[in-house]
């Protein structure tokens, strides 16, 4: 077996930013028309912004390095130094990247409690947004995130959140890096999810499968700022297509496929319940969140690295280790049913060895 044989064997839980190009995308890449794009001349990174763009029912569109820089660009594009952003305190732009927005775009963050939907309570942004004062930052822009966790949130509360900024004069960003999910999980047109927002992030590398990349959209004017920010940043990409090829096949074979990864992602959890008798906390799109017990051990993951399944363990809460599991175009039907008979195995042999508390 070749070591990328090898390496596909395994069932990779940990990400769905895991997948392994196939040989038709490697295939696609190496025979893409390129040019340079930062005279704007590669003909795939134009294709590709015209259909991301055409897609999300915006504008303009800007290939990017990643959801990180969609996310700064986004904000960067539509700010000065001192403007404030509402955004959630476990969202990913608040936690995970950096703190690029306040470092390198001087932008101040509010940030507001995520309810367990992922939602921010439309009070709580009422209550937030600055009023006119040479005391305050000004309140500029709302920033969202969809899916949140795997859990879409609703298409009805993304137009009362747009309401409320139409009110108050607020731009709107979505890090939508996991868009489609949360499109097809909602089945609604996802030109319809992103209708309120001025600037929206989704990544090619995730669930839809493209080794790099991520895609910024909005209006003409603010797309043209941010490619400004883009080669500031350094991220001005030269013969890109070479990319953009995997991210033109991403979102020609990747979105209807994402079902499969959310049939299988219940299955797993099903099979957590009924199997391992696990807790599962919830499973929306691709994503399970499965209690694991504490008393299993420390070496959990590297039990089941030995038997090919890979994990990430999240928090401890109490007794247990909430944790996430991630389908992605690399896990089959068979993926699932191996990892759910490590995860069988592992308890079964916790509970030989607990001591019976009848005997
Ligand atoms: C992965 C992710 C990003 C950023 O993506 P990178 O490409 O890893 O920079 C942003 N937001 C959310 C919710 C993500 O899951």
């Amino acid at each position: 077996m070749s070591t990328a044989e090898g390496l596909r064997a395994v069932v990779d839980l940990r990400s769905d930013t895991v997948t392994q190009p196939g040989s038709a995308m490697r295939r696609a890449m190496a025979e893409a028309d390129v040019g340079d794009d930062v005279y704007g001349e590669d003909p795939t990174v134009n294709e590709l912004e015209r259909r991301s763009a055409e897609l999300l029912g915006k504008e303009a569109a800007l290939f990017v390095s990643s959801g990180t820089q969609g996310n700064l660009i986004g904000l960067l594009s539509q700010t000065t130094r001192g403007d404030e952003i509402i955004c959630g305190d476990a969202s990913h732009t608040f936690v995970y990247e950096s703190g690029g927005a306040a470092a390198l775009g001087g932008i101040h963050p509010r940030t507001l409690r995520n309810q367990s939907d992922g939602t921010l309570a439309l009070r709580d942004i009422v209550a937030a947004i600055r009023p006119k004062d040479v005391h305050h930052p000004p309140t500029r822009l709302i920033s969202l995130e969809n899916t949140f966790r795997g859990r879409p949130l609703p298409p009805a509360y993304l137009e009362e959140v747009g309401e409320i900024a139409e009110t108050h004069g607020l731009k709107m960003h979505l890090d939508g890096a996991r868009l489609f999910n949360a499109a097809v999980a909602s089945d609604v047109e996802v030109r319809d999810l992103v209708r309120r927002f001025d600037t929206v992030t989704f990544c090619l590398s995730k669930g839809l499968g493209a080794p790099v990349g991520s895609v910024l959209c909005g209006t003409r004017g603010v797309i043209d700022q941010a490619r400004r920010w883009r080669k500031m940043l350094g991220g001005g990409m030269r013969q890109g297509g070479v990319l953009a090829a995997a991210g033109l096949l991403a979102l020609d074979e990747g979105i209807e496929r994402l079902v499969e990864d959310h049939r299988r992602a219940r299955a797993l959890a099903e099979g957590f319940e009924q199997r391992v008798e696990l807790n599962v906390a919830g499973c929306h799109t691709n994503m399970v969140f499965a209690d694991v017990p504490v008393a299993w051990g420390p070496r959990i993951a590297d039990d089941l690295r030995e038997r090919g399944v890979l994990i990430s363990l999240g928090a401890r809460l109490g007794d247990v280790v909430r944790s996430r599991f991630v389908l992605h175009r690399d896990i089959d039907d068979n993926g699932v049913e191996r990892a759910l008979e490590a995860f069988v195995e592992l308890a079964k042999e916790h509970r030989a060895e607990r001591p019976s508390a009848t005997s």
